[in-house]
């Protein structure tokens, strides 16, 4: 395979990953997003396989090494793709970034250790000193990938008994002081590496840059762990391109960059939608310690509580209907059955819209994803900013397993959500909230909206509730 031919295939990858990221910007063009992902993706591993085949002299034997690894890689991936949970979905993401921040740890050390395999420098030849500089980056932020990624990995999951893996943050004195020492020692190695090439400072930065994932990971709380799976997200796509730098692969840096940067953009909007700072994220903010911390203390408040049927009554009478779909309709995975809700009052002439705060749930568009599995029709879904204006005029709100994204308290001075943009289910002339018992959300609050005189409380699992008042609705 020509040079050429290769610098335009890569081309048509890169372009397909553009329309990729452009096509899952929307729910309606998701799919032709996900399309062109796969697309760019076998035609980047099969260029790349070509290549690695030929660098390595042509023959069988270099092409078995390749399938193997993509049959084993790839059959793995597809098994845990087609098992996990959405709401698990994190923890894969996670996962995948640790593999992608180890991958780059292994290359840099292969190519190191022989850099003519790589057609870097030829035999007996020292690396080049940009080289060298790349892959002490790519090694680095691979290393605190993998190992950040492996601690977010286990607190997403919550379930081994493991100090570390547990979602209480993890802290002690001099925490910030040791991850200064640390990260300036790993540069420092770093710059020696550059300077000398000497194996035995690339293998200690290394090292180190493992530890420092762990520590930098530990102190933040499991509830923040989306957000830090979204900016490990970013550091494997530098990671990845920092090591495309050192081996000369187009492909690998216009990737790496494109995961870089798009994984930073998503940190920042999932900042933004919580009225979080970046830094308040990484040194632990709400969430950290637990979220039923308002629950206790509460729970004496009266409110007005209802049954399905009284639920369903109230709805079947309303003109406009506008659903608000949280974290725990994804938890009782009830999206069917209040898409059935849904089809049923619009069969009655009920106006239904259902309104998605961006970050509902437990990750960006995870309400969109769960509405459409359930196949509702994309021009009944509406963004914040497009339905708050509507929440005034609409008969009934009816929140199903929300809590934080529909809280007046953010806009209350003083509270810890305060500034965080809200759905404004409040305004609504009736307000049915589904949950199961008056525990608190993600932020550990409580919510005013559920004492108002014109809330009712349906409280079970939102699945049944939502299925009785199917039942009901005649
Ligand atoms: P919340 O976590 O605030 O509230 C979810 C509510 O669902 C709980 O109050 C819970 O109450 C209820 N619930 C749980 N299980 C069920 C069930 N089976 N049936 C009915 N209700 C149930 O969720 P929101 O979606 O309102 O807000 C998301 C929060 O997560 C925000 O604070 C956001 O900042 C944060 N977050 C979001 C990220 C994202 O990208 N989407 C990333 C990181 C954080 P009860 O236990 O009483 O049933």
């Amino acid at each position: 395979m020509s040079a050429s031919l290769v610098t335009l295939l890569y081309l048509v990858a890169s372009i397909c990953f553009i329309q990729a990221l452009k096509g899952l910007s929307h729910p309606t063009t998701s799919i032709r997003g996900n399309v062109f992902g796969m697309v760019g993706m076998t035609i980047a591993v099969l260029t790349t396989a070509a290549l690695i085949v030929k660098l390595a002299g042509g023959g069988v034997a270099g092409l078995g090494y390749v399938l193997v690894g993509l049959v084993v890689g790839g059959g793995a991936g597809a098994v845990m793709a087609q098992r996990v949970e959405m709401t698990k979905m994190p923890e894969l993401v996670a996962f995948m970034h640790s593999m992608i921040g180890l991958a780059a740890v292994f290359i840099a050390v292969a190519v190191v250790a022989e850099p003519q395999a790589f057609a870097i420098a030829p035999a007996g030849e020292p690396i080049p000193v940009g080289n060298r500089i790349e892959l002490f980056l790519g090694a680095a932020i691979g290393a605190i990938t993998f190992s950040g990624s492996v601690i977010a990995f286990g607190k997403l999951s919550g379930k081994y008994k493991f100090r570390l893996f547990q979602g209480a943050p993890v802290r002690f004195a001099g925490q910030h002081w040791l991850n200064l020492v640390l990260g300036l020692a790993t540069i420092g190695l770093g710059i020696a590496f550059a300077a000398t090439q000497r194996f035995e400072f690339f293998i200690v930065l290394i090292a180190l840059a493992f530890v420092l994932g762990v520590l930098l990971i530990i102190p933040i709380g499991g509830a923040d762990m989306p957000v830090v799976v979204s900016m490990l997200n970013s550091y494997s796509g530098w990671a990845a391109a920092g090591i495309g730098f050192s081996l000369n692969n187009s492909m690998l840096i216009i990737a790496g960059s494109l995961v870089g940067s798009s994984g930073a953009i998503l940190s920042y909007i999932m900042c933004k939608a919580m009225n979080r700072s970046f830094f308040n994220v990484i040194l632990g903010g709400f969430g950290g310690e637990g979220t039923t911390a308002a629950a206790g203390g509460q729970a004496q408040r009266s409110v007005k509580s209802g049954s399905a049927d009284d639920a369903a009554f109230i709805l079947g009478n309303a003109e406009t209907v506008i659903i608000v779909p949280g974290y725990g309709l994804a938890v009782a995975r009830a999206q069917h059955a209040v898409k059935e809700l849904a089809a049923k009052l619009t069969e009655k002439g009920v106006t239904v819209k259902y309104a998605i705060h961006p970050v509902a749930g437990r990750m960006p568009g995870h309400m969109n994803v769960l509405l459409a599995e359930a196949e509702v029709p994309y021009d009944q879904v509406f963004e914040m900013e497009d339905i708050n204006a509507e929440f005034g005029q609409a008969d009934v709100a009816i929140i199903l397993g929300a809590n934080d994204v529909v809280n007046p308290a953010a806009h209350v001075k003083g509270s810890p959500i305060y500034g965080m943009p809200i759905l404004e289910a409040y305004k609504a002339k009736t307000v049915i909230v589904n949950k199961r018992s008056m525990a608190s959300g993600y932020a550990g609050l409580d919510n005013e909206l559920f004492y108002m005189d014109k809330t009712m409380m349906v409280f079970g699992d939102a699945k049944k509730v939502v299925e009785d008042m199917v039942k009901s609705v005649d």
